[in-house]
């Protein structure tokens, strides 16, 4: 099970990178890497499936090595830590809370790409808060995710 949460940016210039594919025409997410929510969340199933922690643990957003950095990249160390422990992702689905922008339109890229890096179907789900707390206001966007491992 592996849950995250970013508010978007006041920065106009900053891009939004969900599922590993820019969505344009909102901004972005604030946050120490690409702030890709949805990787993220990915990735925080993954490691807690195989026992290995949490994101935070091996990519702590004080290293500025990760600064900027390309969630895709980091789900891909983290499918290798999984592998290492001895464990295969079987697949992994994912609820994104957001009020906008409409991922409809970007969620069979997001699968694509997301599967391609965890080597196993990756399904992405959208809903909306209905205007209950700070995500139906719109001031950030939520994502669960929850992965199935079997023995690799
Ligand atoms: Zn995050």
């Amino acid at each position: 099970m592996g849950f995250d949460v970013h508010p978007f940016s006041d920065d106009p210039e900053r891009p939004l990178v969900l599922g590993g594919v820019r969505v344009e025409g909102s901004p972005g997410l604030v946050g120490h890497s690409d702030a890709d929510v949805v990787a993220h969340a990915v990735a925080d199933a993954l490691l807690g499936a195989a026992g290995q922690g949490d994101l935070g643990s091996h990519f702590p957003d004080t290293d500025p090595a990760w600064a900027g950095s390309d969630s895709l990249v980091l789900l891909g160390r983290v499918v290798e830590v999984v592998a290492i422990a001895g464990w295969r992702p079987v697949n992994v689905d994912c609820s994104v809370v957001l009020e906008a922008p409409r991922l409809a339109p970007h969620r069979a890229a997001m699968q694509d790409r997301l599967g391609a890096e965890v080597g196993a179907p990756v399904t992405v789900k959208a809903t909306r808060a209905e205007g209950l707390g700070a995500l139906g206001r719109g001031e950030g966007v939520a994502c669960w995710a929850v992965a199935l491992l079997e023995r690799g």
